[in-house]
Order: structure tokens, then sequence, then C-alpha cells
């Protein structure tokens, strides 16, 4: 960008002075005079510019003269010159912040009253929260008219968001102009060596799709303890798009998790009835659900019931859970997806298992007989999963399941309404769920042996 102040210095001495005392004259003149006046006044201007223009001229090659006639119509004077060039005719000032500027410095450099800063300022509630906090480099479009009024400002706030002021008779409207970026989808793969952030990073994706990864594999995956080198994890996100650029991101579509040699596959999906989860890749649960019951086909003995009487202990006490009466012996089910945070002895509990689900959900199984094989604390088991069998260990007057369920450690009726319970997909929701996901599964496999085949050469 042109420099005025570097031009200048390149003139002979006598002609920037008389020149910039030209300009100090107009500028003057444009302070003192009213409105009217001035008008009048500016429209002898130009001839007064031209005159001593013409004389520096002379002097200069042709190229320097280009530049000069543009110092002279459109670019703003450089801060280090106090008093700006009026505008002789419409025109755009683009101006840049920089370090001090303020809403009101940049109408100065403008050439616009404190009178038009106030007008623009009033003239919408929003006008002042939404102009006044500048960033540095923030680029200001002001467009004048012959006057040298102000027409319109426009000025971008991020790339998807700009406002524009605009005159109307003596006040002004502001449009508040939010882009609407377009979808386009993006696939990425990495492999972890440190972090699952920093492989996101390494694989050029925004650092924010970690927490999102994360969560989609809430079900399946430790992310704050099981995490190994080695893991592998492929992606197909939505990247929002404006102008070519991208300027953020969207919904992990479809992802791929490889933890400790086990692949773990969901996929986003919105229902017909605008609901959208992840789901497995087949589309027969949804991983972020609980199967309602943990016993197949079991009577329930006792519900849930904060003031019932122990049958033990003969005192009022919460019944905090459903008792299922079931042989010894009966398989008991994890009802979801998570990791065992106790397989053990608990007091009147006896033989007990806590499976953590996500961030939020814990169930609690007790009177175990036994423990299935494999069952420790520690260790990830699936919803259906087999994790021990009826018995009647603890504060217990005969063989029964009891099951409680957990949300952010608050105890819930496991047979709520409000749980979030598994819905499967059938008939034609399944159809059209295959529709929508398959295309990005069988992507994903596109892409990962092309990506395999280009590190192998
Ligand atoms: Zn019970």
């Amino acid at each position: 960008m042109t420099d005025s102040s570097q031009i200048t210095s390149s003139y002979p001495k006598k002609h920037l002075l008389a020149a910039s005392g030209v300009l100090a004259a107009l500028c003057l003149s444009l302070l003192i005079f009213p409105s009217a006046q001035v008008e009048a006044k500016r429209t002898t201007l130009p001839f007064g510019l031209e005159e001593s223009s013409l004389s520096i001229l002379d002097k200069l090659t042709e190229n320097d003269a280009l530049e000069t006639e543009e110092v002279t119509t459109a670019a703003a004077p450089s801060p280090s010159q106090t008093e700006p060039a009026p505008p002789a005719k419409p025109t755009t000032l683009n101006l840049k912040a920089q370090k001090g500027d303020t809403l009101s410095t940049l109408f100065q450099r403008a050439g616009l009253s404190s009178n038009t800063l106030h007008q623009v300022l009033d003239s919408d509630p929003s006008a002042r929260t939404r102009l006044t906090s500048i960033q540095l480099g923030q680029s200001f479009d002001f467009h004048l008219d012959e006057q040298g009024d102000l027409k319109s400002l426009h000025t971008r706030l991020s790339s998807l968001e700009s406002i524009e002021v605009l005159r109307s008779g003596d006040t002004f409207q502001i449009n508040h102009e939010k882009a609407a970026p377009t979808l386009r989808e993006a696939y990425a793969r990495g492999i972890i060596t440190s972090s699952l952030a920093a492989a996101v990073s390494k694989a050029s994706m925004p650092t924010s799709i970690t927490h999102a990864l994360a969560k989609a594999f809430e079900y399946d995956i430790d992310f704050g303890r099981n995490i190994r080198k080695g893991d592998e994890f492929e992606v197909i996100y939505e990247q929002k798009v404006v102008n070519g650029k991208v300027v953020g991101h969207g919904n992990i579509l479809a992802a791929r998790f490889t933890n400790s040699g086990k692949t773990y596959s969901v996929v986003r999906y919105s229902t017909s009835n605008g609901s959208s989860q992840y789901y497995n890749a087949d589309g027969s649960s949804n991983r972020k659900a609980f199967n309602r019951n943990p016993i197949d086909s079991a009577r329930i003995s006792s519900r849930f019931n904060p003031n019932r009487r122990h049958p033990v202990l003969n005192k009022i006490r919460a019944h905090n859970g459903v008792d299922y009466a079931a042989p010894t012996g009966t398989p008991i089910k994890a009802t979801g997806n998570g990791r065992v945070v106790l397989a053990g002895r608990k007091g009147g509990y006896g033989n007990t298992v806590i499976i953590q689900h996500g961030k939020s959900y814990r169930t609690l199984y007790a009177h175990m007989k036994g423990f299935a094989k494999g069952i420790r604390t520690g260790q990830q088991v699936k919803q259906g999963q087999v994790i021990g069998y009826v018995g009647s260990t603890g504060l217990s007057t005969g063989p029964h399941l009891h099951y409680e369920f957990q949300e952010n450690g608050r105890h819930i009726d496991p047979m709520s309404k409000n749980l979030p319970v598994t819905e499967t997909l059938s008939g034609k929701e399944r159809q059209r769920f295959l529709k929508h996901t398959q295309p990005l599964l069988a992507r994903m496999d596109r892409e990962r042996s092309s990506m395999l085949a280009m590190n192998k050469r």
C-alpha cells in the first residue's frame, strides 16, 4: 500500500512545505465553516489542489506521479500526519485500525466530524457495542459523498461477520451481516504418539475436534486413562467454508477409533423425526442409551421408592433402585457400554459391580453370587455383556438383583421415562439410516487405503 509520508519525503523540501501548508489551510477551513459554506468551499478545492500538485509533478517521474495521484484522491494519511486530506468527490477510504485507534480516531482520519460519529453511535442500541470494540488491523471502508459526508461504512468483524452502517436521512441504519457458511465433508486420519490432542493437530484437524471425538466414543473408550501409543483414528467431519476459506467445523459425521487393537465405529444420524445421535455402524443400537433391564424377563419384586421400609433393617430407608427376583445364577448384563469402577464387596450390597458410562451415568448391580469371567475394576464392558450372576450376598432376604441408576451422582428410577433408553432402528428407519451412513463408511475405507498406499511408496 502507498504510504503518503514516504512519497512526500522524496519531494523537494520547499514543495513539501507548500503542499502541507495548502492541506492544513483546507482542513482548517473545513473545521471552521458551517456545512452550507463548506459545501461551496469544497467545490472550489480541487482546482487549488491540482495547481499545487502540478508544480510538484513537473519534477517527478511518470511512475511517481501515478502514486501521487493515489495519495491525493484515495489513500488515507498516515497517523503521523495530523490533518486528513478532504475527499473531493464520492470516494471510498479504506482504513486499517492501528495501535491506539478508536472509532473516534478512525472517523477523524476519514475527515468525519464527531457529530457524525455520534449520529452513528446513537442510531441503534447495538451500534455502540458492535462498533466500538476494534481489533488491530480491522478494516473500515468509509464511503463518502461529494461533500465528504458519510454515506455508508462497512467493517468486517471476522470472516463470517460484518457490519454495515447506512445513512438514512439524518440518522443511520446498522445492518449486521452474518455469512452462512457452506458445509463440506473432510476426512482426516491420525495415529497417537503422545496425546490425542497432538495427533489431532498433526492430522491438520481443528483442535476442538478432540473434544467432539472423545464425546462420540465416550461410552466405548476411556479417553482419560486408556489412550495408548499407536491408537488410530479416522474422522469424517463437517468443515464450514466461506468463500473457499475454512472458517470452522461442524459435527463429526463418522469416526473410527482403534484403541488397544480394538476398533470402534460411530456414525451420526438424524432420524426422520429430527433427533441426531451417534449410532453403531450397523445401526442396531444407539450407544448413548441403556437397556431397560439388566436381566431378561425377570419379575420386579420391589420398585424405586424414596420412603420404603427396609425388609431386613425394618426402618424407613430409601430404596434407590429396582429389585429383580430371579433364581440364583441368572446372568446379569451391563445395561450400557462403560468402564467397571468397582467389582468387589460393598457392605450391605454384597458382591457388587459399578459401571461408569461416559461422564454422567453410573449403574450398580448388587447381591451377586459372583462376577463373570474377566470382570475386574478398570475393565471396559459392552452393553449386554454378562458381568455376574444373581445371588443373595450382603443384606438380602433371598436371591435377587438390586439395580441402581445414577445420573451425575443422583439416584433416578431405572423405570422412569426420562432414562436414555436404547432405541433400535428398524424397518424403514433402518433402511434410511443405512442409505445415509454407508457412503460415509465407504469413504473412510477408500481414504484410508489410498493414504496407506501413499505412505508405502
Ligand atoms: Zn433393592
